[in-house]
């Protein structure tokens, strides 16, 4: 499955489900009234909940696509295939790197820990790149979807390490580079545009010149000899024209155009078919491969639960009573069945947290352990280097 863009422009909203759900207290006390009355809820979160930790969204009011309508992420076809397109990427991530780096975990994810640990969710899934779940509540699995930005990822052997010894190479093999981020980051209004994954756009810079070293492993494998070229520092040679070599690194995260990991969607699947319910949390679900699977959810019958600012793509289809119109019981109820909430995430699920704690104070376990046989070593390992790089 393909990583696509969908969407650039913000979707309309839909009225509240239940109806009454208008204000910040009937939005939690229908909230908690759904997670009261699952027996495990799986929790699909999305770029909104980062918003509040200074990450910007794609599609929010502040959203990068919203304020800056040329921005286009780079696509996995060209960074796979052209030397230019590398450099550029490398670049625009060196310089982006610290700001993401430096987040914090905000009271949403401190949110979504605590119903983890009361029980009150079977499991999470996150779009987000930035790590903050894992930094916030380490001892909460949680499937990255769409892969993390604090690992990096070898596209010859498929090696995984840790992104802030590259990043330490990089400003090794970039002194002018380095000391214009040092500038840059000692200007307050230096005009800068911050995209979600990390990657940053100054303008009049040449990204041309920016050097970045191959994979380690590969480079000292004879079977390469000759076809992975380094200069006297260690940085990969250019390429005249298109050039699909060996050893190139890419961040972990899944680019546009790219495919999903199998284990990741088969992670995603599972954690879908153990839930009974789903509850979106700041996401527009406007990526098909986090869409499908509330989809997947809709179809099997569970409830859906939605926390966002704005509108959903396709939410309609989560809602329908047949005739294209929202149900009744979904309008008329009380959160029980279904809810669609237009506040911020953190704000409702500290609320419902406290009704929870309340309702039913002592520990239920309502988590359902997902099969960990769809991972392999690798994820395993990743899952450790992630876990020492939140630390
Ligand atoms: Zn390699």
């Amino acid at each position: 499955m393909l990583l696509r863009i969908p969407y650039t422009t913000p979707l309309p909203s839909l009225p509240a489900i239940p109806t009454t759900a208008t204000t910040l207290p009937t939005a939690i006390t229908a909230v908690s009234n759904f997670l009261l009355n699952t027996r495990s809820t799986l929790i699909l979160s999305g770029a909104g909940i980062s918003v509040a930790s200074g990450l910007p969204d794609y599609r929010g009011a502040r959203g990068t696509y919203t304020l800056n309508k040329e921005y286009r992420p780079i696509f996995y076809g060209d960074f796979v295939h052209k030397d230019g397109m590398r450099r550029r990427y490398w670049a625009r991530s060196f310089l982006g790197w610290k700001g993401v780096e430096k987040v914090r975990p905000n009271k949403t994810h401190t949110a979504v820990g605590r119903l983890w640990e009361g029980g009150w969710i079977g499991g999470a899934i996150t779009q987000n790149v930035d790590s903050l779940h894992t930094a916030s509540h380490p001892s909460m699995p949680i499937t990255n979807l769409h892969g993390l930005l604090s690992t990096i990822l070898c596209l010859t052997c498929k090696t995984h390490s840790p992104r802030s010894p590259f990043q330490q190479e990089l400003h090794r093999l970039n002194p002018t580079w380095s000391t214009f981020l040092e500038e840059m980051r000692s200007t307050p209004d230096f005009p800068i545009k911050r995209g979600p994954d990390g990657d940053i756009e100054v303008p009049g810079v040449k990204y041309e010149s920016f050097r970045y070293p191959p994979c380690q492993k590969c480079l000292k494998n004879s079977a390469f000899r000759g076809e992975i070229r380094v200069d006297k520092d260690g940085a990969m040679e250019r390429i005249e024209g298109d050039g699909n070599i060996p050893g190139v690194v890419k961040p972990t995260l899944v680019f546009f155009g790219e495919n999903l990991r199998d284990e990741v969607k088969r992670e995603a699947e599972a954690k879908v078919n153990a839930a009974d319910s789903v509850l979106v949390i700041g996401s527009s679900l406007a990526t098909y491969s986090a869409w499908r699977l509330v989809k997947l959810a809709k179809d099997q019958g569970k409830k859906i639960g939605i926390i966002n600012l704005g509108g959903v793509r396709g939410e309609d289809a989560f809602w329908d009573d047949g005739e294209g119109k929202v149900a009744a019981r979904y309008r008329l109820g009380d959160g029980t069945d279904g809810v669609r909430v237009e506040f911020d995430a953190g704000d409702v699920l500290e609320g419902a947290l406290e009704i929870l704690e309340r309702v039913d104070g002592q520990r239920t376990t309502r988590r359902v352990p997902v099969s960990s046989s769809g991972l392999d070593r690798q994820d395993i390992e990743l899952r450790e280097i992630e876990m020492a790089a939140t630390r």
